[in-house]
């Protein structure tokens, strides 16, 4: 399964982390782009180009008789709205983003400052802070990294992953939950998660969820989902094409799925977007993030067994096999590291350069666990292990004594990982840890 993660109202999340007592409130943020550059007598001043990412809109509103009173508005909580007020008393400007509250009052993104002011008098206008929605972004971004083998960033606060293998289709709806809930707790942002077989169907699941929710589509609600869903609620459908739908009698998303001739006949791009309605294509996930590490980590109660505790240090070798082969990296430094109780720490590293194998990985952590369990006779309350100094080429880098065998076993090991893409990571285990 695919999921698509999408932060709620993303720039008021951001306003209410920095000024939590915007929460709760009708909060939006203005946008107004930066025309001083434009300005004949623009001489030596400063540019800012923190508000002029791509995210941000750059139109320019502009009031020639209206005037909003802006001292009726003093003392408001954390209004900005003078950034948005000219050397006139104009207010200019639109918003980028509303806050639920201010949408219940019909404030909408894209709309002008002055008409959100009117249907909503109360509304508190921010100004936008591009830094701190990338630093948010970037966190999230990481977040989701330790969390998901494969993590792609389609905007600034959107992000797709796959769950593939990693999470067993019957356990993702709790999987989602407990991903967006962790989010909350953490980084203090409300996202809604959608989860389907394929990426645009998860997007369009998620704008079902919001705010603050996770849907999960499935064979079985597939279509009572999919069919009743307008044309243009699905992305990629834009308004030249939903005129022609229309036009055609073409309404819902199940419209579209009846009508596969008339799409087909209408060119290639008509004929891939049924095939994306129907979720039948689907393009992969692209990791464009540079991952520098990748661990697992499991806390446990106070634990003595030691034949326990190996078995334990075989399943964390799979699980993170299984993400260093996703992620198709070779991971050439070792960590496993050793919490007991009491305090007490202790920890091993190896360096080596050859082909990955789950095989040779999990011995690897086997041996790594004896070296480093120093303190045999205390319980152990955590195990890591993690991986580091990836290289992605496996045969300048890595050394080729004993390369044809090991290519043998890596053959193997890319077999269980179709397997276990295909029926999840449990359906291959090691003898050594049942
Ligand atoms: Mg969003």
């Amino acid at each position: 399964m695919k999921i698509h993660i999408d932060i709620d109202c993303f720039f008021v999340s951001a306003a209410r982390i920095a000024e939590p007592e915007l929460e709760h409130k009708a909060v939006a943020i203005g946008g107004r782009s930066d025309t001083k550059i434009f300005s004949k007598d623009a001489k030596n001043q400063t540019v800012n180009f923190e508000n002029s990412g791509s995210f941000v809109p750059t139109f320019y509103a502009k009031y020639e008789d209206d005037k909003v009173n802006c001292n009726a508005r003093e003392g408001s909580l954390g209004c900005d709205i003078a950034s948005f007020t000219d050397e006139n008393g104009k207010v200019r400007g639109i918003l980028t983003t509303s806050s639920y509250e201010a949408r219940s009052f019909g404030v909408k993104t894209a709309m002008t400052i002055r008409e959100a002011l009117q249907l909503c008098p109360h509304l508190i206008v921010k100004a936008p802070n591009m830094s701190l929605y990338q630093k948010l972004s970037h966190e999230l971004h990481e977040f989701l990294c330790t969390k998901i083998p494969l993590v792609e960033q389609a905007s600034i606060d959107e992000f797709y992953g796959d769950l593939s293998g990693w999470v067993e289709d019957k356990d993702i709806p709790a999987f989602i939950d407990t991903l967006r809930h962790e989010i909350l707790h953490i980084l203090k942002l409300p996202v809604s998660i959608g989860a389907a077989p394929t990426r645009y169907i998860a997007k369009l699941a998620t704008t079902y969820a919001k705010p603050f929710g996770s849907k999960v589509i499935d064979k079985y609600n597939f279509d009572a989902f999919v069919n009743p869903i307008a044309v243009g609620d699905f992305a990629g459908i834009g308004k030249s094409m939903k005129q022609k739908l229309h036009s055609a009698q073409i309404h819902t998303l199940g419209d579209i799925r009846k009508r596969r001739g008339t799409l087909e006949s209408w060119g290639p791009y008509a004929k891939d977007l049924y095939k994306r309605v129907n979720g039948e294509i689907d393009a992969p996930i692209k990791t464009t993030h540079r991952r520098k590490s990748i661990g697992i980590s499991r806390t446990m109660d106070p634990l003595y067994d030691r034949v326990e505790l190996i078995r334990r240090v075989h399943i964390l070798a799979r699980h993170l096999a299984y993400a260093i082969l996703k992620l198709n990296v070779i991971p050439t430094v070792f960590h496993l590291g050793i919490r007991y109780e009491m305090n007490q720490k202790s920890h091993k590293n190896i360096s080596m350069a050859e082909l990955f194998t789950e095989k040779k990985f999990d011995s690897l952590c086997l041996r790594l666990f004896n070296e480093a369990d120093s303190q045999k006779r205390l319980k152990i309350i955590n195990l890591s292990i993690n991986c580091s100094s990836f290289t992605r080429d496996s045969k300048k880098e890595l050394s080729l004594i004993g390369f044809e065998d090991e290519q043998k076993m890596r053959k193997l090991t890319e077999q269980t990982q179709i397997l276990r893409e295909r029926y999840g990571i449990d359906t291959l285990k090691w003898g050594s840890e049942m």
